[in-house]
């Protein structure tokens, strides 16, 4: 397995658009997405170049891509472990050789055939171009529930600024936020927020999101779950406002009752003491995920490692 990102610098900074495939254990759907995606992009007169990101797959995927990488334009760069899609797509963004960005899951559940839409809209001048979701074929109702749940507590912790609903990591990202995004922190945040954190002119596309074409959804419910609660961690703080509201008020409904100044019915001490050891619990857990987000962010270890060649 050979990684050719020294071919680099043959796409040279003239080239226009990169093509950003994250790809973990895809052997199935691989030759299909990367036919298709080539006759799209082909019928653009634009440079471009594919960057496939080999997120550690442990079947094919990697000498499929290394086979594709025998054309000029298509780069794979091959991570040294499953460090996770988001970890991925960043690794990519720091690769990308092209003007603009445009980030597609390789199982054809983001048309590659929407690319030249995509590029007439950075054209008029969006800096973000986010392709939205009209429909969700063949999404699990656990996905569509979370889904719905996410973007429900987006609305409700996330201040300042708007997180587009039923939109993924389907997006063309222009030079402007792509110098942004990589002056940043590896850790900065969930890659879809930032962008609209970022605050650039911005369109929403509509599309409707195919089924998977082949192999199966790498998101379990409970990666789902983590990456909701990776979203407010990095650009909120309102949990930890609202564990302070809570606190406060029991300070004060305790303070008044030890006072003999209010009485809750009859509370007897086993009732307060639980009571208190719930608030605790509350209190650690809500603290405890800021802290580990803060060691991430202060860690000297990159969030993924990739395989080079030695020069
Ligand atoms: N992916 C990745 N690393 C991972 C999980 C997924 O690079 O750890 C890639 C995957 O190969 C696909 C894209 O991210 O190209 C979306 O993954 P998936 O289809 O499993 O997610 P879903 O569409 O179900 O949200
Ligand atoms: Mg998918």
């Amino acid at each position: 397995m050979t990684s050719n990102a020294h071919l680099a610098a043959d796409s040279g900074p003239s080239t226009e658009l990169t093509l950003l495939i994250p790809c973990f254990n895809e052997q199935c759907v691989l030759a299909q997405f990367h036919a298709r995606l080539l006759n799209a992009v082909e019928q653009l007169n634009i440079t471009f170049e594919v960057l496939y990101i080999n997120d550690g797959s442990q079947d094919d995927t990697a000498a499929i891509i290394d086979q594709f990488s025998l054309d000029p334009r298509i780069r794979s760069l091959h991570l040294n472990r499953n460090f996770g899609k988001e970890a991925a797509m960043r690794a990519g963004i720091n690769e990308a050789q092209g003007r603009a960005v445009i980030i597609l899951d390789c199982d054809l559940q983001d048309p590659p055939e929407l690319v030249p839409l995509m590029v007439q809209e950075w054209r008029k001048g969006f800096e973000i171009v986010n392709m939205q979701r009209r429909s969700r074929h063949g999404d699990s109702w656990h996905k569509r529930v979370t889904a719905r749940c996410y973007y429900a507590a987006m609305d409700q912790l996330i201040d300042g600024f708007d997180v587009p609903r039923e939109v993924s990591d389907f997006r063309l990202i222009g030079p402007n936020a792509l110098a942004a995004i990589r002056a940043m922190d590896d850790n900065a945040g969930v890659l879809k927020i930032l962008v609209s954190w970022l605050g650039y002119p911005t369109t929403e596309v509509n599309y409707d999101r195919k089924p998977r074409q082949a192999g199966q959804t790498k998101w379990s419910t409970l990666s789902l779950l983590n990456l909701g609660a990776d979203s407010i961690l990095a650009f909120s703080t309102r949990p930890l406002r609202l564990y302070s509201y809570v606190s406060g008020i029991s300070f004060l409904l305790g303070s008044l009752w030890i006072a003999g100044v209010a009485t809750f019915g009859e509370p007897t001490y086993q009732h307060l003491l639980m009571q208190a050891i719930l608030l605790l619990c509350l209190g650690t857990a809500v603290v405890g995920e800021y802290v580990a987000r803060v060691l991430a962010i202060i860690s000297p270890r990159p969030n993924s490692l990739c395989k080079r060649e030695q020069p």
